[in-house]
C-alpha cells in the first residue's frame, strides 16, 4: 500500500510501497485512513530536522494528525466497531518499569524520554492507506464531524494546555467564574501567539472557555486568518505594526499567553510583557538555531515579583482527545464557517509533498487518503 516516508540518512522524502498491516492481537483494530493533516512538525521531519525511523527501518512513515474509519476489530475490542470514525492518539509509553507516568498511561508526562510517537519518533505514522492500532489509543468521532475530524489532534494541544492553565489559575479564585455575556475580568485576558491551526484552534478553545482573546501573529495578515479570528469574537493583532508592549497597554495586562509558533525569540520578547500573575504556555517545538540574547535578569525579576508561571505542554492523553472532540462539535455549531475555513485544501497522497514543502500557504492542508 502507498505511504509517504522520510529516509533521513538519504535525505529523501517520497511515496513508497509499505507493507499492509494485519491485526496481530485481540485488542487491536484495523483502520482505513481517511484524512491526514500536515503541520509544522511534519515539515521539520521532511526537512530532516526532527523525526526518527522505527528500529530496523531506514525510513519513517510520517503523519500523526488523522481521521480514520474502523474496518475490522479483534475479538476483544469492545469500544469501537467497523464503520466508526476514530482519531488515534500519537504518543506511546516508554518500556521502563520505573516510569510511573507511562505505567499510568500518562506517557504525555513520560520521565525517561524513551516514549515513541506515531509518525514522529520510532513508530510509523498514519500517512498511508491502512493502520492497525490498540483499541486503547482510539477515540470515536461522531459522523457529523467527518469533514473536520482531522482537526481533533491539533486541538488536543490546546485542550491539554487549558487543563494545565486552569489548574495553575486555581490560585486566583476570582479568575474562574465566567458569567455568560459579561466581559471577562482579571485573569481572563489571553494572547495567542501565532495564527496557524494550533493558534486558531487554541483561540477557539480559549473563547469557549470564557477568555477575552487577541491573536498576535507575525505571519502576513492573510484575509482568511483575519476572518476566522473576527468570526470567533477575537482580535487579530499584526506583530509587524504593533509592539507587544502596545498590545499590553491597550488591551490591559496579559494574563495568559498561549504560544503556538515554535519561534523562541518571538516568545521570549512577549514573556517580557506579561502581566501580574500571568501564565505563559509554550506548545511549539523549535528547531535549534544560534543562541540569541535574552534579558534574563528582567524576566526572572518579573517572574518572582509578579508570580508568573511558564509552563511547557506536550500532548495529549485520551481525555484531552475526548475534550477536543466535544469542543469541535461546539465550535462548529457556533462558528461553522470559521471552523471549516481552517481546512484550506485537500491533496491526494501522490501530491503530499506539495503542502509539506515549507512554502505551502493556507491554514491547514490535509492529505485525503480515501473518501
Ligand atoms: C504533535 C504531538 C507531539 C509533538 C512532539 C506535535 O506536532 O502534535 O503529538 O507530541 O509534536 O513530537
Amino acid at each position: 500500500m502507498k505511504a509517504l516516508a522520510v529516509f533521513p540518512a538519504q535525505r529523501e522524502a517520497r511515496l513508497i510501497d509499505h507493507p499492509s498491516p494485519h491485526i496481530g492481537s485481540s485488542t487491536e483494530a484495523k483502520m482505513r485512513v481517511l484524512d491526514v493533516g500536515v503541520c509544522g512538525t511534519d515539515r521539520e521531519i521532511v526537512n530532516f530536522q526532527y523525526g526518527t525511523p522505527p528500529e530496523g527501518f531506514d525510513y519513517l512513515v510520517i503523519g500523526h494528525e488523522s481521521l480514520s474509519e474502523v474496518v475490522e476489530t479483534g475479538p476483544k475490542v469492545s469500544r469501537v466497531k467497523p464503520g466508526d470514525l476514530v482519531v488515534m492518539t500519537v504518543r506511546r509509553p516508554c518500556p521502563h518499569p520505573s516510569c510511573i507516568a507511562c505505567r499510568e498511561a500518562r506517557q504525555d508526562f513520560c520521565y525517561t524520554g524513551d516514549y515513541s510517537e506515531r509518525g514522529i519518533k520510532s513508530r510509523h505514522g498514519y500517512m498511508t492507506e491502512f493502520v492497525v492500532e490498540e483499541e486503547a489509543y482510539l477515540n470515536v468521532v461522531p459522523r457529523s464531524l467527518r469533514d473536520i475530524g482531522v482537526l481533533v489532534e491539533p486541538l488536543t494541544i490546546a485542550e491539554k494546555s487549558l487543563e494545565q492553565l486552569e489548574r495553575i489559575q486555581q490560585r486566583l479564585p476570582w479568575a474562574s467564574p465566567v458569567e455568560p455575556g459579561i466581559k471577562p475580568g482579571p485573569g481572563r485576558r489571553a494572547v495567542v501567539l501565532g495564527a496557524g491551526p494550533v493558534g486558531l484552534l487554541g483561540a477557539m478553545a480559549l473563547r469557549v472557555s470564557g477568555y477575552d482573546v487577541a491573536v498576535y501573529s507575525r505571519s502576513p495578515a492573510h484575509a482568511e486568518h483575519n476572518d476566522i479570528v473576527a468570526a470567533i469574537g477575537a482580535r487579530y493583532i499584526a506583530a509587524e505594526t504593533n509592539s507587544i508592549d502596545q498590545v499590553a497597554r491597550t488591551a490591559g495586562p496579559i494574563d495568559v499567553v498561549y504560544e503556538a509558533t515554535g519561534a523562541s525569540g518571538f516568545a521570549f520578547e512577549v514573556i517580557q510583557h506579561l502581566g501580574p500573575n500571568a501564565v505563559f504556555i509554550f506548545t511549539g517545538v523549535p528547531g535549534r538555531k544560534a543562541p540569541i540574547p535574552v534579558d534574563t535578569d528582567g524576566i526572572m525579576r518579573d517572574m518572582v515579583l509578579n508570580n508568573q508561571a511558564i509552563v511547557g505542554s506536550v500532548n495529549a492523553p485520551p481525555h484531552c482527545f475526548e475534550a477536543a472532540i466535544n469542543h469541535l462539535g461546539v465550535f462548529v455549531s457556533r462558528w461553522p464557517d470559521a471552523v471549516r475555513g481552517l481546512i484550506t485544501k485537500r491533496f491526494p497522497i501522490e501530491q503530499a509533498l506539495e503542502p509539506l514543502s515549507s512554502g505551502a500557504g493556507g491554514v491547514k492542508n490535509v492529505i485525503a487518503i480515501s473518501s
